[in-house]
């Protein structure tokens, strides 16, 4: 593999151009296993960033992916119609509280371009036109588009470098009691505030539910979920529910919405709807939005990429959430006592760890495991540590975490955890 070429004309995320973190060349990548090229197998702690959830190179959704390929890998969505977009339609309206209508999309951040839009002209359609500003949390992140990035944290997301282009949107704190902690009412007082002061301005709230995640992994309580959702009621404004990374189980619940009961009148979900095998999001909203919108003066919604729809991605989704309803995962559990399984054995594993000098906090929920350091770490430094110890595992900042597949058994996920440990010995020594 010509990885010197990749060294010098190649970017890699949020990494300098020419003085590059490592970058390890994958020669295969199957079940739960990432091959290097250089000989290692490392158990995937990542699941490819919250996507492959049923491991590498499926077979059931191989043969999806295939028997697609050989009917359509893509026609225009304007004016046509297939098979795989109503099935993926049917399931996810199924699954999705309140969801009734779809629109998909090529990828997360364009689901939040496409929520976003939705909200705007949705008010304006209305006759709400001076509702045209979006409210968030801060830690938050949706992605990397411009007004996907004009809702992440301002100062993770460096703002001030694109501050005279990027649209002005309300920030409060981000919540601070802790998912499973005790609930004081307070911690909804700056959103209180906010809407009191600016909601004839504002379209919608945007957040991550119940795990905010890119941002800073963060989990917080159910009642503030619950209480942004009042608000948004009482006031006249949309709840958009970014469920990019934390739909399809990760949480412990098919949607993190649903840890608190909350029914969002917008919702994206992308990342582990296609497990990993192509880049696809769904941006979901309720009648009232769908119909306002085609009601407004423009009759119809302002957005319509060109792989909407695209049918190879909605094949492989299919099989996804088929695999992801239906299957035992080979050990009879089935996808939610299977996540607890994961939860256990992370919480287990992980929490001898408090106890450490470099250590801030542990934190797991569901399948994803977070081990807060007191310091940035080198993530240069730590990586060959993991990679020694047959791990994939990349942190960014102070945070060391893990989200392994849903198909990891117990002695992998033990295995992992140990890799996770040794990075973290080494922290203590340097
Ligand atoms: N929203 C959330 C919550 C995400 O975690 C991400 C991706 N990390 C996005 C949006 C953006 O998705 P994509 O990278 O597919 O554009």
């Amino acid at each position: 593999m010509d990885v010197k070429y990749d060294l010098e004309h190649i970017w890699h995320p949020y990494t300098s151009a020419i003085n590059p973190l490592p970058c390890y060349p994958v020669a295969s990548a199957e079940g739960v296993y990432i091959n290097l090229e250089t000989g290692e197998k490392l158990i995937d702690g990542m699941s490819s960033w919250w996507c492959a959830v049923h491991g590498y190179n499926n077979p059931v959704i191989n043969a999806a992916m295939e028997s697609q390929m050989h009917k359509m890998s893509h026609v225009m969505f304007g004016g046509l119609t297939h098979e795989p977009a109503i099935e993926l339609a049917k399931k996810l309206i199924g699954m999705a509280p309140g969801q009734e209508w779809v629109f998909f999309s090529d990828s997360g951040s364009v689901a939040v371009e496409v929520a976003l839009k939705m909200a705007i002209q949705y008010q304006y359609s209305i006759g709400k036109k001076e509702r045209c500003q979006i409210a968030t949390i801060r830690s938050g992140y949706h992605g990397d588009t411009w007004h996907a990035m004009s809702v992440c944290d301002p100062v993770t997301g460096m703002h001030s470098m694109f501050q005279k282009q990027l649209p002005i949107q309300h920030f409060v704190p981000a919540p601070q009691v802790p998912f499973g902690g005790e609930w004081h009412d307070e911690d909804l007082e700056p959103m209180r505030k906010l809407v009191e002061e600016h909601g004839k301005e504002l379209a919608a709230i945007i957040l991550e539910p119940i795990v905010q995640g890119a941002g800073g992994m963060r989990f917080y309580h159910k009642e503030y979920l619950k209480g942004v959702s009042k608000l948004c009621k009482e006031n006249g404004l949309l709840l958009i529910a970014d469920e990019i990374a934390t739909g399809f189980g990760r949480s412990g619940e098919m949607f993190a919405c649903e840890h608190a009961g909350v029914v969002p009148d917008i919702m994206c979900v992308g990342k582990a709807l296609t497990a990993g095998y192509m880049s696809f999001a769904a941006t979901m909203c309720n009648q009232e939005v769908a119909e306002g919108i085609s009601k407004g003066e423009a009759k119809c919604f302002m957005h319509g990429p060109t792989f909407m729809g695209n049918p190879m991605a909605c094949a492989i989704a299919n099989a996804s959430l088929d695999l992801l309803t239906s299957n035992d995962y080979g050990n009879g559990l089935g996808w939610q006592r299977n996540i607890f399984r994961i939860e256990r054995i992370l919480a287990r594993e992980l929490a001898p760890l408090r106890e450490s000098a470099v250590v801030n906090d542990v934190r797991v929920l569901g399948a994803i495991g977070v081990v807060e350091t007191k310091y940035p770490v080198n993530v240069g430094e730590i990586q060959k540590v993991f990679v020694k110890h047959g791990v994939w595992i990349r942190p960014f900042g102070k945070l060391v975490y893990v989200m392994p597949q849903y198909i990891i058994t117990d002695e992998q996920l033990v295995a992992l955890c140990d890799g996770l440990k040794a990075g973290i010995r080494y922290l203590e020594q340097v």
